[in-house]
């Protein structure tokens, strides 16, 4: 057994040990496994500082998380986009493939607890039927192994699944989400990056959200999976009391940078049941972003977007840079707040000329192109002028 298997092992999971380790009473260590388990494995336990901090509130259950009448159970709707077991469907040229149930750490504001925990929520069984549906479906370039946690499967599991996609001609690229460099880096060994690197181009799209999470540990997972190839991207969400101010956001994305991890995305929280205490004001967030462009690099800089409720894909947020548009101009402000106008380029509208309006030249004094005698001995030009164009405006 590797020692991330180990680790998995050791993880505290149980009522009793929810009882024990956080002072949780029993009868709501019984719920609260109910709706939805625990596994705290002991790297990330250990980055716990006090009850209540950042890291705490990720992963230990809380009975608030019963109290919540607005979350639903599948705000993307994701079930609804699955054409056959395990396939989530919803762009036009990539697709979503979960390929299992299991994650190092169970995240208490996880929007898919509908599917992970249990190992019968996701089964493995039906894999046949997504690929399958991927090898019929030629327009999708690109599959995101989920699930649950993809680099919870075994080196040997995982590289079936990897092979096997890289037989379908179409499928481009390849990405795993995975929380493991954040949650148990120990799972980045050596014997898996030889193995991803096989099957190129693989990118890593993890998910940090507390700069805590960046550690010796965490650190030495991300550069092992760059130095193996694969471009590594972040996904954090941005919660109540995780991350929910600029300072913090603002040293999470710097502290990726130094570890070569690119912020892609920062999400405001869905709507998911169970979760919805970690969820902020989107005016906090564009706050957030306010603060940050301008103020840091641009790399440091993700997209803020909403994930849309009932499916609609991620959609950008932006603060309100821009004060007024016309036809001739737009004013805009930057990150002092000062203003400026950028004058539109003129309307330019281009034509082909139509075969009668092609003009005719003299072409006496002209040496190229194709000539007719007109009969008065003069030459006209017949210019081929289907590619000309003209200003009309
Ligand atoms: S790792 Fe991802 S899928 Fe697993 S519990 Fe956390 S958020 Fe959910």
């Amino acid at each position: 057994m590797e020692l991330w298997q180990q680790m998995i092992r050791d993880s505290v999971h149980s009522v009793d040990q929810l009882v024990d380790r956080f002072q949780i009473e029993r009868s709501d260590a019984e719920k609260l496994s109910q709706f939805f388990q625990a596994r705290i494995n002991p790297y990330y336990l250990n980055l716990i500082r006090y009850k209540g901090d950042p890291i705490w509130n990720q992963c230990v259950p809380d009975n608030i998380e019963l109290e919540d009448i607005l979350g639903v159970e599948d705000p993307l709707r994701e079930d609804e986009m699955s054409p056959v077991p395990n396939i989530t469907h919803r762009y036009p040229d990539r697709c979503l493939f979960l390929v299992t149930s299991q994650c190092g750490m169970y995240c208490r504001f996880c929007t898919r607890k509908r599917k992970v925990g249990n190992s019968d929520k996701i089964s493995m069984k039906q894999l046949e039927s997504a690929f399958k549906y991927i090898e019929d479906h030629k327009e999708i370039r690109d599959v995101i192994l989920s699930g649950g946690d993809p680099l919870m499967l075994t080196d040997y599991l995982l590289e079936r699944i990897l092979k096997r996609l890289r037989e379908i001609q179409h499928v481009e690229i390849i990405r795993l989400g995975t929380k493991m460099p954040c949650v148990l880096p120990q799972r980045i060994t050596p014997k898996l990056c030889d193995m991803i690197k096989k099957y190129h181009p693989i990118y890593v799209n993890t998910h940090f959200n507390h700069p805590w999470e960046i550690t010796k540990e965490s650190t030495k997972a991300c550069v092992m999976l760059i130095d193996a190839g694969c471009p590594v991207n972040n996904q954090a969400v941005l919660m109540r009391g995780v991350n929910d101010n600029a300072d913090t956001i603002k040293e999470l994305l710097l502290e990726l940078l130094k570890i070569r991890v690119r912020p892609y995305y920062l999400f405001m929280a869905d709507e998911t049941k169970g979760a919805s205490h970690f969820r902020t004001t989107v005016q906090e967030g564009i706050d957030i972003m306010d603060k940050l462009r301008g103020h840091v690099s641009g790399l440091a800089i993700p997209h803020f977007v909403i994930d849309a409720p009932g499916g609609g894909g991620k959609i950008p947020i932006l603060p309100d840079y821009v004060l007024h548009r016309d036809s001739e101009k737009i004013i805009l402000r930057n990150y002092k707040h000062d203003h400026f106008v950028y004058h539109e380029a003129k309307t330019k509208r281009f034509f082909t000329l139509s075969e009668e309006n092609q003009p005719k030249v003299d072409l006496v004094n002209k040496s190229n192109g194709e000539s007719k005698n007109n009969g008065d001995g003069k030459k006209e030009e017949q210019i081929d002028v289907t590619n000309l164009v003209f200003e009309k405006n």
